[in-house]
């Protein structure tokens, strides 16, 4: 197996630190607000990637961080007025709902910020004792120079970054280069006790901490957007390669932006689409194959015919399996694959070539494509239960690895969050309107239905009952 490795810029063959297991870290969301259609690209992406080394035998340690201490987290809770939990508490279970929506395998861990923070206070007072940090009047900062390899992840060239670097008035650091480790409190700011006074962390020294803690000081993949290259992933190395003197990551996966008009899809430009907004019109699973149609690395441009394109080609998928599955239910022929002389595995090596070859996606999508074409063509009355149960089995096993469900799955009367997502929306502007009678109505089908809904300050929270 074959991945595309930031660090070294090359594809590498994939070799474990522990024989049978791959330990693997991603970045996580900020949860100040609902994701966008962006943040829902390395979710898709390194689940994916996570369920072909699955596939593959590995055993699979898969460690995704939420970022619960930020600046954006706490300007969101001032403007609600309430604590800043509660905003990050909310939108961590509105992140793992779209998760599930997308059919992403939970995490082995997803560790916060707010538990973390003996450790954190931990590896920092070690980069200081190291002579890798140093205080002032309460703010901890890395001093960038100490450590030699800075730039080897992105590339960058130290001096290059010192002489393009701004020069920040009121700044405490000695070099424009530190970064920081440890903010001091301001008023009205959560805030923890550490040897240099009551502050919070800075962003980077998170994941340094969690991935040390969950996976150990040398992982096998550390992942996420490319935007996460330069600087946190570089400072995540600066930091854990200083406190723990090994190799932080073997391998470095970054996916490509989905963008609207060639421009990064972000919050602060304020060109993005919530996927709550997208699940409105596609199902989650379109937008999963659609994330999945173009290579990882790549950037995808958003639109709406791109969605309808990766809809049709759903359908085409759904419609051979239906036809498949009807055909099982009442086989009675005699055909099978042996007599055609026709050699069923070829999907399968198709498939497995292209996921082998840092993880083609696209090329996998289409030896499925080839297996449905070839039951749409080929399949009939004639064939054997033994024969259609082998294309089923192939079938099911590609599905499973990228996470599409072939069949509309039996919802048991569950009402999907799509639905829910929608009479919510209709709620709100019932209230907005005045239309109390109308929005209580709809607070009551949802609970006929099984979910369970309570207004907060920060919005409407949803759960099954
Ligand atoms: P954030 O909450 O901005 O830190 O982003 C969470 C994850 O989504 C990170 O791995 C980012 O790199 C990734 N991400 C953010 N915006 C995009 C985008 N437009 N396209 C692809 N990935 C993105
Ligand atoms: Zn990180």
């Amino acid at each position: 197996m074959k991945l595309y490795n930031t660090l070294t810029r090359k594809k590498e063959e994939f070799v474990p630190i522990e024989e049978g297991k791959v330990r693997m870290y991603v970045c996580g969301p900020t949860v100040y607000d609902l994701i966008h259609i962006g943040n829902a690209r390395p979710y898709v992406v390194f689940d994916t990637v996570r369920k072909y080394f699955e596939y593959k035998g590995y055993e699979v340690n898969f460690v995704q961080n939420f970022t619960d201490v930020d600046d954006k987290i706490i300007k969101r809770a001032i403007e609600n007025g309430v604590p800043s939990t509660e905003i990050s508490e909310k939108y961590i279970k509105e992140a793992l709902k779209d998760a599930e929506g997308l059919n992403v395998k939970p995490s082995t861990k997803n560790p916060k910020v707010t538990e973390e923070m003996d450790e954190i206070i931990k590896m920092i007072s070690t980069l200081v004792e190291k002579g890798y940090a140093y205080e002032r009047n309460g703010s901890v900062f890395y001093r960038t120079r100490a450590f030699k390899d800075y730039g080897k992840l992105s590339g960058k060239n130290i001096d290059d970054l010192e002489s393009g670097a701004r020069i920040e008035i009121n700044t405490e650091k000695d070099d424009p280069l530190d970064f920081v480790l440890w903010k001091p409190k301001k008023e009205g700011e959560p805030s923890w006790q550490s040897p240099w006074g009551e502050g919070r962390p800075g962003w980077h020294i998170e994941c340094s901490v969690m991935s040390k803690k969950y996976l150990g000081d040398t992982m096998d993949i550390h992942a996420g957007g490319e935007d996460l290259i330069f600087p946190h992933h570089e400072n995540e190395i600066a930091q854990s390669e200083a406190a723990n003197g090994v190799t932080f990551a073997k391998y470095w996966m970054h996916n490509g932006f989905i963008n609207i008009d060639n421009k990064k899809m972000s919050k602060s430009e304020g060109n993005f689409f919530t996927l709550r907004d997208i699940v409105q019109k596609y199902p989650y699973q379109v937008v999963r194959f659609f994330i999945l149609s173009g290579h990882y690395r790549g950037p995808i441009n958003f639109s709406d015919d791109l969605l309808q394109a990766a809809q049709n080609s759903l359908s085409r998928i759904k419609n051979g399996y239906k036809k498949l599955t009807q055909n099982i239910k009442n086989a009675s022929g005699t055909m099978t694959a042996e007599e055609n002389a026709f050699d069923i595995l070829q999907y399968r090596r198709n498939f497995e070539k292209a996921m082998d070859d840092d993880f083609n996606t696209a090329d996998a999508i289409t030896a499925l494509f080839e297996i449905i074409k070839f039951v749409n063509i080929n399949v009939n009355e004639n064939s054997s239960l033994e024969f259609l149960n082998a294309l089923k089995s192939e079938i099911d096993t590609f599905c499973e690895i990228l996470g599409i469900i072939p069949e509309d799955a039996e919802t048991e009367g569950k009402i999907s969050p799509e639905e829910v997502e929608k009479l919510i929306g209709e709620r709100a502007q019932a209230k907005k309107e005045k239309n109390f009678a109308l929005a209580d109505s709809i607070r009551a089908t949802l609970l006929e239905k099984g979910v369970v809904i309570e207004d907060t300050r920060a919005g409407v929270n949803w759960s099954y009952k």
